[in-house]
């Protein structure tokens, strides 16, 4: 089964929500919403959403509080935010950057410009959601067709450890907690012992050497797993 992307809206336009959520399941992608702020936060920390797209101005709790809720903590600060707003001073532009929006629309914002702007998101931080080749040095793994190669050669994984190397392709360079590898991988909702992770880390180790090269995955005691 494909894994669709999952998008949060939180609005309290009830039209301009509508125009969202209707655009966003026409484009394939699993759309979320809240219509407040404190609801919009709660369901951000519960669902880890792909793309965050969030109005500033919101009732119970700002579009900027959520975004420096988010931020600082370490499971949901990594969600990419759109922040909408209706302010469209300058002024404004910098301070919601500053707070850790990695983009910006002004309202009235064209919704197709705005689609633009969550595939532009999900390109830079979930490839594999919309079908990208992703690579690290000699290793390639294809999203639409499912197979892995390093150095040409096709590399066989299971479901899981597939995953898990989506995962680490898509934040390379950063240091993964098992907590967040057990959260993307097999969900929340599921009980799983961290110690499963290290078991599925291992294998996709071990197929990872299978042709030689070096070991890309690093351990990083007491924190976790990194690639690169
Ligand atoms: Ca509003």
């Amino acid at each position: 089964m494909v894994e669709r992307p999952k998008i949060l809206i939180v609005e309290d336009e009830p039209a301009q929500r509508e125009i969202l959520l209707y655009h966003l399941k026409k484009a394939g992608f699993a759309a979320l919403w809240a219509d407040n702020g404190e609801e919009g936060l709660l369901l951000a920390q519960e669902n880890l959403p792909d793309v965050l797209i969030l109005d500033w101005m919101l009732p119970k709790l700002s579009g900027l509080e959520i975004c420096r809720q988010l931020r600082a903590h370490q499971d949901t600060k990594h969600i990419p935010i759109i922040l909408l707003s209706a302010r469209s001073e300058e002024a404004d532009k910098v301070q919601g950057l500053d707070i850790g929006a990695d983009d910006y629309v002004a309202k009235p914002y064209s919704v197709v410009e705005l689609m633009a702007r969550v595939k532009t998101q999900l390109r830079r931080n979930r490839a594999s959601l919309i079908g990208a080749q992703l690579r690290f040095q000699d290793i390639v793994l294809d999203a639409t067709t499912h197979k892995v190669f390093r150095a040409g050669l096709e590399i066989k994984l299971g479901p899981t450890e597939f995953k898990l190397l989506t995962i680490f392709l898509e934040k390379q360079g950063r240091v993964l907690s098992r907590n967040q590898l057990l959260d993307q991988v097999w969900g929340r909702d599921i009980y799983i012992e961290s110690r499963t992770v290290d078991v599925h880390v291992g294998r996709l180790r071990k197929s990872l050497l299978q042709h030689g090269g070096d070991d890309p995955l690093r351990t990083v005691r007491g924190a976790g797993y990194a690639l690169g």
